[in-house]
Order: structure tokens, then sequence, then C-alpha cells
């Protein structure tokens, strides 16, 4: 099989660039290692920042999103049961983010995909990737129990955190920064209506509460967890019982239960891989970056990696410089800090660490109360959450 950009992984980053590349009329090949079914259902994110809701649009894959997803122009943050709303378009100059499933982005992306684009192969699973640093880099993989050999021009890794794309990256020449967090987030759906209209980020001395949504009937909410939690020692009415507890206000606000129709727990962990570009190999989304997520970073981020690569790429196409394709690790790296700072920040405001003082305690309820009382700080955050440019 031969192809001009080989994509490793079907999640946000690999569907999203198959779509961007088609629109260019460059061609790719998606393998990706799981059944449809599951890529389909996989719970995961849910905030779109304001650019990638415009790179859907103008990708032609914003059509079902504008119709079923949730305009947010804001968050409500929690602490001493005190209500407090940053207002995005008010702080930022009109920007706002959308809430709408990653599961939902990614059906809307495998059916175009199906439809106009190039092959996408489910169950084919790479194996590695070979030859990076010649003009003609291989993917071997399986599909359905035959192996085989994707010959490409440009391999982009959109594999996530456990894919194989990273490892071709040479042990000497990778930097590894990392963080992991001694607790997780027990993560519920719920058949009931959200109990507020914008996400409730409660700081509580007890831990962190996020009060989150799908859709106007799908609730999704989050606990704060020790590291290593397994959620089947939670059972619903304790969860419920713990969202309470932690979300209360000192008004009448009152939390709507319903069934729970999803359990799992999500590690807490930045972790950033440099460099991003080896050679013809591009690491996009997970497989190169992991941002707790606290700030709602992972996915925008993935779009803004494939983003770049798929306008670097038509640039050198167009130009015959590769300068921008060069330039991509760099590129993308300055965003990604950002949003890894974005996401250190937005954890360690609103989490219980197990070793806090006294001391940080205090200083943790200060920054809050001076989000509370200074434009400077809301705007700082508003600016954050909406969403750093794309260069
Ligand atoms: C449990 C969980 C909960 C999350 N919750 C949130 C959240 O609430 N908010 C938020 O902003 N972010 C969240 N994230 C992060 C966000 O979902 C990711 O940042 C986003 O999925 C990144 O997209 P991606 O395409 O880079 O990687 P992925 O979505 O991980 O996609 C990678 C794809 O590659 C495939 N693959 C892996 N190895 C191979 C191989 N060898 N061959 C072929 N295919 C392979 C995988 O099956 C997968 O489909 C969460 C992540 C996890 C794991």
């Amino acid at each position: 099989m031969r192809t001009t950009v080989g994509i490793i992984g079907a999640g946000p980053a690999g569907l999203l660039l198959a779509r961007l590349l088609r629109n260019e009329g460059i061609d790719s090949v998606v393998l990706e290692s799981r059944d449809r079914g599951y890529v389909e259902r996989r719970q995961r994110a849910g905030i779109l920042e304001q650019g990638t809701v415009d790179v859907l649009r103008a990708a032609g894959a914003g059509e079902r999103m504008d119709r079923e997803g949730l305009r947010h122009d804001g968050i409500e943050l929690r602490f001493a049961r005190r209500r407090h709303r940053i207002d995005f378009p008010a702080l930022t100059g009109g920007s706002s983010v959308m809430v709408y499933a990653q599961t939902e982005v990614c059906k809307d992306l495998i059916a175009l995909q199906l439809r106009e684009g190039g092959p996408l192969l489910f169950e084919a699973e790479a194996l590695a990737v070979e030859g990076v640093t010649t003009e003609r880099p291989r993917v071997r993989f399986r599909h359905k129990g035959q192996e085989d050999v994707l010959e490409c021009d440009y391999v982009v890794g959109c594999d996530g955190f456990w894919g194989v794309s990273r490892k071709a990256v040479p042990a000497e020449l990778s930097r590894v920064f990392e963080r992991t967090y001694p607790f997780g987030w027990l993560g519920i759906l719920a058949d009931v209506a959200p109990s507020h209209d914008e996400l409730v980020y409660a700081r509580h001395e007890r831990g962190f509460a996020l009060l989150s949504m799908r859709t106007p009937v799908t609730s999704r909410l989050y606990l704060q967890v020790p590291e290593g939690t397994d959620a089947g020692e939670w059972s619903d009415d304790e969860i419920w019982d713990e969202l309470e507890r932690r979300l209360e206000t000192a008004d009448d606000w009152t939390l709507a239960r319903g069934p729970v129709t999803a359990k799992s727990v999500t590690p807490m962990r930045s972790h950033v891989h440099e460099p991003m570009r080896h050679g013809r190999l591009f690491l996009a989304g997970d497989a190169a970056h992991i941002v707790p997520p606290t700030g709602a970073k992972g996915l925008n981020l993935a779009v803004g990696d494939v983003t770049t690569f798929a306008r670097a790429l038509t640039h050198r196409r167009d130009t015959g410089s590769s300068d921008r394709l060069d330039a991509y690790s760099e590129t993308c790296l300055r965003r990604v800090w950002q949003a890894e700072r974005f996401s250190y920040e937005m954890t360690t405001l609103l989490h219980r660490f197990p070793d806090a003082s006294p001391f940080d305690e205090r200083i943790q309820l200060a920054r809050l109360e001076r989000l509370a009382l200074s434009r400077a700080a809301e705007t700082d955050l508003a600016d954050g959450y909406t969403g750093f440019p794309l260069e």
C-alpha cells in the first residue's frame, strides 16, 4: 500500500488530519487498531475551544456540532460555598466554548471520511514505524490477521499516549517532561439534566468536584479521588452524596440525581515529549503530550497540532518550501507549553493535595479570592480556557 501521509490512529487527531488533507487534495491512509464501535463510544473530552470549533466548521465537519452542541459563555467557580462566574465573551472580546462530546466529533469525522475521504482501516494495528529519516518512511501493520506495509512520504503518529510512533524517535534525541498527580478523577455519565447551565469547578476541603454535561439531558460529573482508586469501590449513591457535599452552596442550589450509565477513573498527569518531529515522522495529540483534564485542553491541543501539520504540508506543496514542516515541533510546542501551564495552574488551584500544609491551603483560597476580585486575573483564566491562538 502506498500513500502521501500515513496516519496512525483514528482518535480526534488522526480523523481530523485525514479530513484536512482530503480538503487540500492530499491523499492519506488512516490505520486504527480498534473497531469502529469502540472508537465511537470511548468517553473522553467534551469542551471545544473557539479555535477548535472554527477549524471543524471550516473543515466541513461542524454541521451537527452547530445543531446539537451547547455554546457556553462562562464557567462557575465554587469555593467556601460561594459561587463566582467567569464571563468569557465579556473578558476575551467575544470568545466562548462549545460543549460537544469527543464521541460525537469522532462519529462525525468517521462518517465524513468513509463517505468522502481516503481509506480508514479499523482493526489495523501499527506495529512499527521505520525509515523515518529516509524519503520513504514505512508503517508495518497488521490488518485482520495479515501483516502489511504502508509506504508513505510522511507519517503522522496520532496514536495516543500508548501508541507505537513515539518509539521511532531515538532515545538519545528524546526528552520527556513529566509530572504525575497523586489523585485521579472518578467520572460518571448520568441520564439527568445538568443542575447548572454552565460547568461548575468546585474547590472543597474534601477535594475537587466538577459538574459538566454532554447534552441538555446528560450530565457528566467528576470527583477527585486518590491515585489508584478503582471506580467499582464507589456505589452510585456514595458518588452522588459526595458530589452534593463538594458542590454545596450557601444559597438554595440543589443537585439533581439520575441513573448512572458509565463510571471510570482517569489518572492525572502532565507529559511532554520533545521533539514532536523526527525526520518524516510527526507526532500529534496525545502521542506527544498529555495534560490533566482540568483545563479541558487535551482534545484541543490535538486539533492544533494536526491543523499546523496540514497547513505546513500544504505550504510545502504550494511553494516547495519545507520551512513550516521543519518548524513543526517548535511551532506546536509553544502552544503545548501554554496549555500545560494553564492545565497545571487550574489543577493546583482547585485540587486538594495530600501533602498540602495549612499555608498552602490559604494560598489556594487567596488565588480563588483574587479571581473573584480582579478583572485582570479573571481575564487571564478566560483567555486560557477559551484557547490559545494557532500561529
Ligand atoms: C479516560 C480519558 C478521559 C479524558 N477526559 C478528557 C476531558 O474530560 N477533557 C479533555 O480535554 N480531555 C480529556 N481527555 C484527553 C482527550 O480525550 C485526548 O487529549 C484526545 O483524545 C487526544 O486525541 P488523540 O487523537 O491525540 O488521541 P486518542 O484519542 O488517544 O486516539 C489515539 C488513537 O490511536 C489508536 N491507536 C493506538 N495505538 C495504535 C496503533 N499501534 N495502531 C493503530 N492505532 C492505534 C487508539 O485506538 C486511538 O483510537 C481524556 C483522556 C482519557 C484517556
